[in-house]
């Protein structure tokens, strides 16, 4: 049987076309749908029907256009086991981190429906006498949202959920490793009847639809998930028309472990920060920094917990880790293997690629720990989006904030400790955007304001109030009775 081909969505119609695979990282073998290439015509086109679309949308009440990012949301919710499948065969995370991944984007659908009602302007009383004054929220306009395959259906909706609702209207360009995640959403917009052209979805070539998006006349504002370079560039040409932008990043995240921490809880959170959604998520654990005195106790606790990881297809029971996304990140993985390798000796664990028991036929890759580490090595400074883990010794909780802190990246961190005082010493001293106390350092919640700090990001926050403040603009009122 063909695979099924999923078109494009512009001006609320489906189209046609030369198509690109997307494929199984747990099984090359298996195409999971085949998908229009978008060409940069598409996205000028579709940038236009968004323009055309704004006036409409944008005078809509905010509560009724609520109503209609709740119904997407049932809609997803429907088809809950689905969509998760769907994701696990396209991304390659485990089908229980699928499940968690497509509940959070239909949370994320019902917190903004909700914020519908509320979009609070600001009312100050005025120094005049008789005069009345107030500033009022209004949209941004066209929004360019580009997403990274890792999160593929969270991360679009957490930007294209605050652009609708503020009154914004998209052109989202999915990442081509996973686009059938935020194909649903979109699917979805379109059953619950959101008006034509206020959702657009080109897939295709980064480089080519990305310039198109950036440069398109209509478009005012781009929201952008990937990698530094690309982000940089995006930068460059938003900046040369004065778009509105937000661009998060890569990053090297830190877990420091203290003596005083709950051992046990520190091995498990390090090995979950490290390992699951097989290291590919962009708040992942890439460095432990571990005070000396528990240092050689915590390195074996953690190679003797990742050996006892489960590697295979992500829709097995029983699976911790899957595949790389595709051969590329794979490639990239094992290279920086052999890079930790000439730095840092041999791995204590891992450093494979796995091809026994049918694996061969996805992108596997051991879990992998270098100890040993410190703080020249590119291992311990290279984003390397993978199951690698740098085990660094520090001497005290100072030498391990400075460690922490000696990267040019700032997205999230995390602490093991059971003493206050360091705990807040590290809350105000870390250089991260994302900060966690006795917990992995990746897992976040739509509710609060997220985002790094230094190259890891650029601009307004997303998620929680922070994301209106990017997806709308001020209008100020006086008035004088
Ligand atoms: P990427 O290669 O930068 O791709 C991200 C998106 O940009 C994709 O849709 C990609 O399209 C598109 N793109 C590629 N070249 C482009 C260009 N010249 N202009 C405009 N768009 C372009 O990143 P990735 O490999 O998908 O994702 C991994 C990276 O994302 C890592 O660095 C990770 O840390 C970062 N990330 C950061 C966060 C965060 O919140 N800070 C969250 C998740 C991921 P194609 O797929 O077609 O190339």
């Amino acid at each position: 049987m063909s695979a099924q081909l999923f078109g494009n969505y512009i001006d609320g119609a489906w189209t046609e076309g030369p198509a690109f695979d997307n494929v199984n990282p747990a099984n090359t073998g298996e195409v999971v749908g085949r998908f229009v290439k978008g060409a940069p015509e598409d996205v000028t086109r579709a940038a236009s029907a968004a323009q055309a679309a704004l006036p409409g949308w944008a005078s809509m009440n905010a509560p009724a256009r609520g109503a209609l990012l709740a119904k997407v949301a049932d809609i997803l919710d429907r088809k809950f086991e689905a969509i998760s499948a769907e994701m696990t065969r396209e991304e390659g995370k485990t089908f229980p981190e699928a499940k968690g991944e497509v509940r959070r984007s239909i949370n994320i659908l019902r917190y903004f429906a909700a914020e519908g009602a509320r979009l609070a302007g600001v009312l100050a009383p005025s120094e005049r006498d008789r005069v009345h004054m107030f500033a009022i929220r209004k949209p941004v306009g066209v929004c360019g949202l580009i997403t990274p395959w890792n999160f593929p259906s969270a991360i679009p909706a957490w930007k294209l959920a605050p652009a609708l609702i503020c009154g914004n209207t998209v052109v989202l360009k999915p990442a081509s490793a996973a686009p059938l995640s935020s194909w649903r959403i979109v699917e979805a917009c379109h059953e619950a009847g959101i008006p034509k052209g206020v959702v657009n979805y080109v897939a295709g070539s980064g480089g080519a639809l990305g310039e198109a998006l950036v440069t398109a006349a209509p478009v005012k504002a781009v929201s952008f998930t990937g990698s530094c370079g690309v982000g940089a560039w995006l930068h460059e040409q938003a900046s040369k028309r004065r778009l509105r932008i937000q661009l998060e990043m890569g990053g090297k995240n830190p877990t420091i472990v203290l003596a005083d921490a709950d051992f046990q809880a520190a091995v498990e959170n390090t090995v979950n920060g490290a390992f699951f959604s097989t290291g590919q998520k962009c708040t992942a654990t890439s460095r432990a920094i571990v005070e000396e005195s528990i240092y050689d106790r915590f390195v074996e606790a953690v190679v003797e917990r990742t050996k006892k990881l489960k590697v295979g297809d992500g829709m097995q029971a029983g699976i911790d880790i899957g595949p790389c996304v595709d051969e590329g990140q794979m490639n990239t993985v094992l290279e920086y293997v052999e890079i930790g390798r000439k730095e840092a000796g041999e791995p204590l664990c891992g450093g494979r690629r796995l091809t026994e028991g049918g694996l061969d036929k996805g992108w596997f890759v051991e879990p992998t720990v270098f100890a040993g580490v410190t703080q020249e090595m590119r291992i311990a400074r290279e984003e390397i989006f993978g199951p690698v883990l740098a085990i660094m010794k520090a001497r005290d909780f100072r030498h391990a904030m400075e460690l922490a802190n000696s990267s040019e990246f700032g997205l999230s961190a995390s602490l093991q400790t059971t003493n206050l005082s360091r705990m807040f010493e590290y809350v105000y001293g870390i250089e991260a955007g994302l900060v966690t106390v006795n917990l992995p350092s990746a897992g976040v919640e739509y509710q609060l304001p997220f985002g790094g700090t230094k190259d890891s990001s650029f601009g307004p926050k997303e998620q929680g109030p922070a994301a209106v403040e990017f997806y709308s603009d001020f209008k100020t009122v006086y008035v004088k009775y």
